[in-house]
C-alpha cells in the first residue's frame, strides 16, 4: 500500500506526456470551447474611433451650460459630418462617432429641446465619450495563447476584427470499454450481466472536454477481442479503456497493452475510487486504463483524463480546476488514498452524500461535487475548508 503513487504525482507524470497537438485554423463560430494556441493581436484600436456612450448631444464642455444650436444628427454606422464649432451641439446616438471639436457627450434626459436648439446643463470634458483605443489598442493581444474560448473571449476576439484564429486540433480518442458481463442499455439482460454505463458517460465526458470520441467498442474479457479493439484504439492519440486493470484473471488491458508496445508509466494511484488505474504511452498516443467500476472512472477521468484532454490542446491551466467550500459534516479519512467523496452544494457547503461505493453511480449522479478528503488519520470535522472539483 505504501508503495501507491500519489495523485498529484501521477497528474504530473501525465502532463509532462500530453504536448500540445499542431495548431489549426478554427473560424470563430466554431471555436467555442476550443484553446488559443498563439496570442491573438487586435486589428483595430477598440473602439476604432471615439464614440458615444449615450443617445444625446455632442458638444464642447466649455459651451454648456447653455443654449446651443443643433448642427446636424449622427446615427451609429455613419461618419461624423465635419467639426463642431464653438456654440454648435450634434443629437448623437450611442456607437456613434463623436465629431472633432467636440469633447463630451450630455444625455438626452437631461437637455430641453426646442426646434433647432438645445438648453443643455454643465457636463464634464470626456463625459459619456469612449476614446478611441480605451478598451485595446490595435497590435495589443486580446486573448493569450492557451484560453480555453468561452463566447466572452469570441466576443472579443471577434471586436477584434479576427475571422479565425489558431487552436491545436481536437485530440482523437478510441474508447474501449470491457467486460463479459456487460450489456447495451436496451438490449435484454441475462442472469449474471449488467448494463454498459461507461461507455457513455466517456464519451460524453471526452466531447465535453473538446476531444472528438473517434471510436467505441464494448469487449468481452476475451484476449482476441482485447487485442483487436486495443490494436485500432492506438491509433488514437489518446486510448481510453474501462475496466480490466485490477488484479483478477480476467482483468487483460494491462498484459494486452504491453503486448502490443504500450509502456508503463504507473499503475495504482492513492485515490479512493479510482486506485487500479493505469497510465501508458506508445509513441504519442496516451493510454488511459480506467477501473470498471463507474465512480471509480467518473473520478479518475477528472483527476487524469480531462486534464490530459485540455493538455494536448495546450490549455495554460489544464486542471483539476479544485474550488473551496466547507464540509457540512465530519467524514472518516482514509489513511492512504486521498479520497474524493460525492457530495451536494448548498452555497459553499458540501453534503456528502449517502451511498459512497464505487459501483453507485445512481447516486453519484445526483452529486454536484467531488470533495477531497485528503488521506491521514482520524476525521475531517464539520465546518472543515475542503477543496472539492465541480461536476455540473
Ligand atoms: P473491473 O474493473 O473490470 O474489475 O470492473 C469493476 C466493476 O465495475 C465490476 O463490477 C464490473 O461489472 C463493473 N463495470 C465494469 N465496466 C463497466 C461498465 N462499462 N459499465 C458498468 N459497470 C462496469
Ligand atoms: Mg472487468
Amino acid at each position: 500500500m505504501a508503495s501507491l503513487l500519489p495523485v498529484d504525482e501521477a497528474r504530473r507524470l501525465i502532463l509532462e506526456r500530453a504536448r500540445p497537438l499542431p495548431a489549426e485554423p478554427v473560424r470563430l463560430g466554431e471555436a467555442v470551447g476550443r484553446v488559443l494556441a498563439e496570442s491573438a493581436r487586435s486589428t483595430v484600436d477598440l473602439p476604432p474611433f471615439p464614440s458615444s456612450a449615450m443617445d444625446g448631444f455632442a458638444l464642447r464642455a466649455a459651451d454648456a451650460p447653455g443654449r446651443l444650436s443643433v448642427v446636424a444628427r449622427i446615427a451609429a454606422g455613419r461618419p461624423a459630418p465635419g467639426p463642431l464649432e464653438p456654440g454648435e451641439a450634434m443629437g448623437i446616438a450611442t456607437g456613434g462617432v463623436v465629431p472633432e471639436g467636440a469633447d463630451a457627450v450630455i444625455p438626452i434626459e437631461v437637455v430641453a429641446e426646442d426646434g433647432d436648439t438645445v438648453e443643455v446643463p454643465a457636463v464634464e470634458p470626456g463625459a459619456h465619450v469612449r476614446p478611441r483605443g480605451g478598451d485595446l489598442a490595435e497590435g495589443s493581444v486580446v486573448v493569450d495563447a492557451g484560453t480555453i474560448l468561452r463566447p466572452a473571449e469570441l466576443a472579443a476576439l471577434g471586436a477584434a476584427g479576427l475571422a479565425e484564429v489558431a487552436c491545436a486540433r481536437r485530440p482523437h480518442v478510441a474508447l474501449v470499454t470491457t467486460g463479459s458481463e456487460l450489456r447495451r442499455p436496451g438490449e435484454p439482460l441475462e442472469a449474471g450481466q449488467i448494463f454498459e454505463a461507461n461507455g457513455v458517460m466517456l464519451a460524453a465526458a471526452i466531447a465535453s472536454a473538446g476531444a472528438l470520441v473517434e471510436a467505441q467498442v464494448s469487449v468481452a474479457d476475451d484476449e482476441q477481442e482485447h487485442r483487436g479493439a486495443l490494436e485500432r484504439g492506438l491509433e488514437a492519440d489518446v486510448l481510453v479503456t474501462s475496466g480490466g486493470v485490477s488484479v483478477g484473471p480476467h482483468d487483460l488491458v494491462r498484459r494486452i497493452e504491453s503486448e502490443l508496445g504500450v509502456e508503463e508509466v504507473f499503475w495504482r494511484v492513492a485515490v479512493k475510487p479510482g486506485k487500479p488505474i493505469s497510465f501508458g504511452v506508445r509513441g504519442a498516443t496516451l493510454v488511459f486504463g480506467l477501473p470498471g467500476n463507474p465512480v471509480s472512472s467518473l473520478v479518475c477521468f477528472e483527476l487524469f483524463v480531462r486534464p490530459a484532454l485540455l493538455a494536448l490542446q495546450g490549455a495554460r491551466e489544464p486542471g483539476p480546476g479544485f474550488h473551496a467550500g466547507v464540509l457540512a459534516k465530519s467524514v472518516r479519512r482514509n489513511g492512504q488514498r486521498d479520497e474524493f467523496l460525492r457530495a451536494r452544494l448548498n452555497g459553499d457547503e458540501l453534503e456528502p452524500l449517502s451511498g459512497q461505493e464505487s459501483h453507485m453511480i445512481a447516486r453519484a449522479a445526483a452529486a454536484d461535487a467531488l470533495v477531497l478528503a485528503p488521506r491521514g488519520d482520524g476525521e475531517l470535522a464539520a465546518g472543515s475548508r475542503v477543496r472539492y472539483l465541480l461536476l455540473r
